[in-house]
């Protein structure tokens, strides 16, 4: 088999997980975007996924995310950034990144904002939020009773655009379990803010857990392209 053969079954295979997720939820798949995740994996198989009609692509760390986004400058992509965001380079981050989706403290917002004026766009920005529990080491994300105040403080960022919450699921918890409690966080932040309505939750293990508690963006790395190495 080809690469091109092999990428394009597993968009084959997730794009039909989605299909199926969709109608048990009684959901559109319309209203679903997949974000597959190319981190590990090289510019040449991001060229085959767009190839493949794959718009939004995923990368988590920034070096390999700049590099990446600028030897697929060319094409049509939407780059997304999921990683842990330090506030040096968060500037640096939204000049390839139309869609920000880890941003877990306010300290990110003034240089986020900044990297937007520098590309003389909007950034759009998903707030993660943290699932675990708050002993939980290595935790990422917002703690559930910030998220109102990030929220707030990304609508008075200029050149930030708040779309809505991204979250992973926890190690050792039924997904279905963790992202119930996700949609709950995702109903308080509608209450205020109606137009942040995106949900980015699911990974190859997980989406249809979150297509069931409503997510609007799965982002799908292994499933798609294969195993990566195993540093991560
Ligand atoms: C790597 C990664 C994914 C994709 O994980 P897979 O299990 O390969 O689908 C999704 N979200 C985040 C935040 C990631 O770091």
């Amino acid at each position: 088999m080809s690469r091109h053969e092999e990428v394009a079954a597993g968009l084959a295979s997730v794009r039909g997980r989605i299909e199926k997720a969709c109608a048990a939820a009684r959901r559109d798949a319309e209203e679903v975007t997949l974000v597959v995740v190319t981190k590990f994996f090289p510019a040449s198989d991001v060229r085959l996924l767009a190839d493949l009609g794959v718009v939004h692509v995923g990368e988590n760390r920034h070096q390999e995310a700049a590099a990446k986004a600028g030897e697929c400058a060319d094409l049509p992509l939407v780059w997304h950034f999921i990683g842990g965001l330090q506030s040096n380079k968060a500037a640096a981050v939204a000049s390839y990144s139309q869609v920000v989706e880890s941003v877990d403290r306010r300290k990110l917002l003034a240089p986020l904002s900044h990297g937007a004026h520098q590309a003389d766009r909007e950034v759009e920005v998903l707030l993660q939020v943290s699932l675990d529990p708050p002993d939980r080491a290595g935790r990422a994300g917002a703690d559930p009773a910030d998220v109102a105040g990030l929220a707030a403080a990304v609508e008075e960022a200029e050149g930030l655009a708040l779309r809505g919450l991204m979250a992973v699921a926890p190690l050792g918890e039924d997904p279905a379990t963790a992202f119930a409690r996700l949609a709950d966080v995702r109903r308080e932040l509608l209450a205020d803010h109606p137009h942040a309505d995106w949900l980015s939750a699911g990974m190859s293990g997980d989406l249809e857990e979150a297509i069931h508690a409503g997510a609007t963006h799965v982002r799908v790395g292994s499933a798609v392209l294969g195993s990566r190495a195993p540093v991560q």
